[in-house]
């Protein structure tokens, strides 16, 4: 068992308890030692679709709930998730909510812990290492660079809904050297025309790396002109990073991917 000298609800045993675990980018080596030692003590796992599957075998004595979206399938509702992590707490079980990658970053991790809140449910957060910078990590690609790239913002490329992307383009142009756009695949026309028509330059370097820090990789290299035609076979889950960083891939590539397309110059 893994000591930590920090005040926390552990020890809380006439209730149930939920922890809100980060699983990582994929690659199952990504989880955190805190998020194992959670696992291996679970009454129950509610797991989402880019929570790595092969976690769950740290849980062999678990109940599984899989709320992930399937394709062809609908999610389970965040409100019957919400729902689930109470009713199932008030039971008095000890419940992981693996969430992929970092559970506050674009996770809605923050909605179940303030629904837990709410219900007065004791809640843990163990962060866990977020797509965001370790699938351009596995490409070759730091997010800031000294000299070259002193700011990285990360960005939704889709919001709730059907509502348009709500983005400052002018002033993450102008503003931010480093892009991460993460759910943007289906919006990378919208987000390059978008920094074209703000001025940000046609020579831009751009990558999408789809199902990062995985062996099926992907990573498509280009610029803001001509990344539209090269990624076009591009699919969710991807990340978008747009900067001058994405010029270190070629030379900081480590990671053996089954494929890779690159027009930069
Ligand atoms: N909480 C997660 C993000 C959830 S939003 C995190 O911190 O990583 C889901 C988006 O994350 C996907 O649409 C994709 O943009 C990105 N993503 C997650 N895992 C990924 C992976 N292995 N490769 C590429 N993108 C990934």
């Amino acid at each position: 068992m893994l000591e930590n000298n920090y005040t926390n609800n552990t020890d809380n045993s006439s209730s149930g308890i939920v922890y809100l675990v980060g699983a990582g980018p994929g690659d199952p080596g990504l989880l955190t030692l805190r998020g194992l030692e959670c696992l291996q003590k679970a009454d129950l796992v509610v797991h989402d679709r880019l929570a790595n599957q092969q976690l769950l075998a740290h849980a062999p004595q678990a109940e599984i709930i899989d709320v992930g979206k399937k394709p062809d399938h609908h999610p389970t509702p965040q409100e019957r998730i919400n729902a689930i992590l109470v009713e199932e707490a008030q039971k008095g079980k000890v419940i992981v909510r693996l969430k992929g990658g970092d559970p506050f970053v674009f996770g809605r991790g923050g909605e179940e812990a303030l629904s837990l809140a709410k219900a007065g449910i004791p809640f843990e957060i163990i962060p866990g290492v977020t797509s965001a910078i370790s699938v351009p990590a596995y490409a070759g690609i730091p997010v800031t660079q000294r000299g070259v790239a002193c700011s990285v913002a990360f960005i939704t490329g889709h919001c709730a809904g059907s509502k348009p992307l709500d983005v400052d383009w002018q002033a993450l142009s102008q503003g931010v050297d480093t892009l991460v756009f993460l759910m943007g695949v289906h919006s990378l026309k919208l987000i390059v025309t978008s920094l074209l028509k703000v001025g940000r330059s046609p020579e831009t370097p751009i990558a999408l790396i789809e199902r990062g820090t995985l062996p099926e990789q992907k990573v498509v290299t280009g610029t803001l002109d001509n990344i539209l035609e090269e990624a076009a076979d591009i699919e969710p889950p991807a990340i978008i990073i747009i900067g001058k960083v994405v010029s270190l891939h070629p030379t900081l590539e480590w990671f053996k991917s089954t494929l890779e397309i690159s027009l930069m110059g």
